[in-house]
């Protein structure tokens, strides 16, 4: 199957401070993938590249298979078949939410207008806030009219640059399965930014991880998971057990837990039992985490996070 979008070797500088690199990536029609990574990694940078809101110093990106033109001649940044959701929304504060929805979208009358908007704020629940100026709506409200309004131009590929930043976990909740009905029946490609890998992890067919604007890792969540190819990767997950080896192997029975990252041994805590330890060691305290308590231990090596038995 041929990709819906694909990088080639791409390359885009801010000064001497940051480098994005991309040898080659490549996006499905129909797959979800999630683009994850620290604060600063490159992560808004990339997704507006893919969005054609930035053009790269170096490097080509492909929409079925055609090259994007560079946008600085561009009426409008972005393309017909890409819709990107950017983190500051761009949304205008002194418009009405109605404008601010149809403003890419073509209408043939005020009735099909007027049933549109009123279909698409139903969507994201913001049903009855036509009139109400953005500027007025909430942190979270703007986010949902933004991906209201992308989602209206019916992109082939949706980017969306942390969208449940802005969120109490009840809507995340609901936006995220709004989200993944929506793909499921549109069978649309989603590039999905997040900056805590547990809001990809049920969704995304692919996780990609940013760090210092290399790509240092992409597989399914399950194999990035069970074997994150470095120390940084396994701590995107969570708490990390981290300790050096010799002294792992001098309170561990074998086989050790997890992996051996350049001489530190690394573990989840899930991966920890009060069986696996050679002699008694002191718990500190119990860490209640709703759907599971670590145990805390106090060894000659530092805390170390684990599961009662
Ligand atoms: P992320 O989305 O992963 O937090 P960004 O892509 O926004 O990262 O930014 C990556 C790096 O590039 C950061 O160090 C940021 O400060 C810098 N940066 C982003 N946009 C610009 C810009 N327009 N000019 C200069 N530096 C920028
Ligand atoms: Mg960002």
């Amino acid at each position: 199957m041929r990709p819906l979008l694909e990088v080639q070797d791409l390359v885009h500088a801010y000064g001497e401070r940051f480098v994005l690199t991309a040898g080659h990536w490549t996006l499905h029609p129909g797959q979800v993938v999630a683009l994850v990574g620290p604060s600063g990694s490159g992560k808004s940078t990339f997704l507006k590249i893919l969005g054609a809101h930035l053009t790269p110093e170096q490097g080509e990106v492909r929409f079925r298979s055609r090259l994007i033109p560079p946008q600085a001649d561009a009426l409008l940044p972005g393309h017909p078949g890409i819709g990107l959701v950017r983190q500051d929304f761009g949304q205008m504060p002194f418009r009405k939410v109605r404008e601010n929805l149809l403003h890419f979208v073509h209408t043939d009358s005020d009735a099909q207008e007027a049933r549109w908007t009123a279909q698409w704020l139903r969507s994201v629940g913001l049903t009855g806030l036509e009139d109400v100026p953005t500027g007025q709506l909430s942190g979270g409200q703007v986010q949902r009219l933004a991906l209201a309004q992308t989602w209206a131009s019916k992109p082939q590929v949706l980017l969306l640059d942390e969208p449940f930043s802005h969120l109490d976990p009840d809507t995340k909740r609901g936006l995220l399965d709004d989200l993944r009905a929506w793909q499921v029946h549109s069978k649309r490609a989603v590039v999905v930014v997040v900056h805590d890998i547990r809001d990809a992890l049920e969704w995304a067919d692919r996780i990609d991880v940013l760090m210092d604007g290399s790509m240092v890792a992409s597989d399914t969540p399950q194999n990035l998971y069970r074997n994150p190819p470095t120390r940084s990767v396994a701590r995107l997950f969570g708490r990390l057990n981290e300790l050096p080896e010799l002294a792992a192997q001098e309170i561990l029975r074998a086989p050790l837990p997890g992996w051996n990252f350049g001489g530190t041994r690394c573990f989840y805590p899930e991966q920890l039992r009060p069986a696996y330890f050679r002699g008694p060691q002191a718990v500190v305290r119990s860490d209640f985490q709703g759907d599971r308590t670590w145990t805390v231990w106090d060894t000659p090596h530092g805390l170390l996070y684990g599961l009662e038995e």
